[in-house]
């Protein structure tokens, strides 16, 4: 039997470590710089976030997103998971321990298709945390439909001319370079025509309209950029991959960028049932403690075995992952665990908040970025939807159609075919059956 489920006692102390350090070192600059996750630190704020990137490194949790294989240093999804539940919980920690997305993604595809060349420029800095990356593939007039994208790249002599807009591209106005996806031969599908590209930040033609928030942030303020790409000129090795790889990068990039975001979801979501229970057992109303009060214990109860279920099903996923080492055979639970992910957050989020009352949805607690934050898990990497076409079809593969007027499970049918089985036993059974 090699069914686990603890921790082996290494493991578990450098996750103890990581637990008190987030608790202790990080979470006191989420609250005085939030909102400054992905902009290159200043001096003053590189003398506090540099020793508590050392600190990370000498524990050996930096960057384990990906395997030695890749250029990184990672231990496998399953102890990603257990870690990044830890870090999911503040807004600083993945930058702090290395693994924050989109770069986690980004460095992913540059370690697959990358050429030498690009990973010394691009993927060595990203893992070190010199800089940030953005990755630009969703359009004004599509995102979840790759055949509605019509931003183009074409050839011209030795270079690429990168020709169209990009929508809710995140953390381009800081990142030091941007993964384009781009149509390179529409006379075929998106799913062979499209190209992937490595565009430096500072390359003339690409036009930062404006930065798209949020909803709670104020109009005009936000980190999700519409851009334009101008006649962007490009040298012929900025391709990533093959000409019309895009599609199978793309797939690479998301396969782990929606289970990592499903790690850390599990680490916001127990914050929000850790602070419903402390609630419920300091708040009085109508002569008692709300804990005593049934609605509220449904509320903890629903809650924490939501929780369960979902973390139980993000490890096994993660196992997964780590047994084939191939995001592609482990996709309808990749999108299954997507499709719960927003629903997990919501309904404790929620919660959360009646528990509290009015303070609850005050914008002086956290519940209310958090029910912002579900909305967000349900379309960030694909809408639910979708995902649930993909689980759907992914199951029904496993199934075949019944080559018969009646179904399988039809219980008269069964019951025939066991009176066939046994006919000679029966035979001397007088009014059996
Ligand atoms: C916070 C955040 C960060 C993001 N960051 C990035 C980024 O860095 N880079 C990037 O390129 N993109 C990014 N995105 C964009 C994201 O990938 C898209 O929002 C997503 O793919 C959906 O595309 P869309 O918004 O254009 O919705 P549409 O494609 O217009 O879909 C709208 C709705 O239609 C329904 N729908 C769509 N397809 C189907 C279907 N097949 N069956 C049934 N219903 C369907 C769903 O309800 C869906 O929500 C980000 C989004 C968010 C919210």
């Amino acid at each position: 039997m090699a069914w686990e489920f603890e921790t082996d006692p290494e493991y578990q102390s450098k996750l103890d470590w990581a637990e008190e350090f987030v608790r202790s070192e990080v979470e006191p600059i989420d609250m005085l710089w939030r909102g400054l996750e992905f902009t290159p630190p200043d001096e003053a704020l590189r003398t506090v976030v540099d020793p508590l990137k050392d600190q990370v490194r000498a524990q050996g949790l930096w960057a384990t997103h990906l395997g030695p294989e890749l250029g990184g240093q990672g231990h496998g999804q399953l102890k990603l998971s257990l870690l990044n539940e830890i870090l999911g919980g503040s807004s600083w920690a993945p930058v702090i321990f290395g693994c924050q997305a989109p770069d986690t993604g980004n460095a992913e595809i540059i370690a697959h298709y990358g050429t030498e060349a690009q990973k010394e420029r691009y993927l060595h800095p990203l893992l070190e945390g010199k800089l940030f990356s953005c990755y630009s593939m969703t359009e004004p007039q599509g995102g979840s439909d790759p055949a509605l994208f019509e931003t183009r790249a074409y050839r011209d002599g030795d270079e690429w001319v990168l020709d169209g807009w990009k929508f809710f591209s995140s953390n381009a106005r800081t990142a030091a370079f941007l993964i384009v996806m781009a149509v390179t031969n529409p006379d075929v599908s998106v799913y062979e025509g499209m190209s992937m590209f490595l565009v430096p930040s500072d390359t003339p033609g690409i036009d930062i309209v404006r930065d798209v928030g949020l909803a709670g942030e104020p109009e005009g303020h936000g980190s999700h950029a519409l851009i334009h790409y101008d006649n962007v000129r490009l040298p012929a090795e900025a391709l990533l991959g093959g000409e019309g790889q895009a599609f199978a990068i793309a797939q690479t990039r998301l396969g782990g960028g929606r289970i990592h975001h499903a790690m850390r979801t599990i680490g916001l979501a127990r914050r929000g049932l850790d602070a419903m229970c402390e609630r419920a057992l300091s708040r009085r109303v109508a002569g008692g403690l709300l804990a005593d009060k049934q609605f509220v214990q449904g509320y903890i109860a629903d809650s924490y075995a939501q929780l369960m279920q979902f973390r139980l099903y993000v490890l096994y996923t993660a196992w997964l992952i780590d047994k084939h080492n191939n995001y592609l055979k482990v996709r309808k639970d990749i999108a299954a665990i997507k499709v719960l992910m927003p629903g997990v957050l919501h309904d404790i989020a929620w919660r959360a908040i009646q528990v509290h009352g009015a303070l609850g949805i005050s914008n002086e607690m956290p519940f209310h970025s958090m029910l912002v934050g579900a909305s967000v898990m349900g379309l960030a990497d694909g809408p639910t939807e979708v995902h649930k076409v993909t689980v759907a079809r992914q199951v029904l593969r496993d199934h075949s159609a019944v080559d018969d007027l009646w179904p399988t499970q039809h219980l008269p049918k069964r019951r025939d075919a066991a009176r066939e089985k046994f006919a000679a036993l029966l035979e001397h059974e007088v009014g059996n059956l």
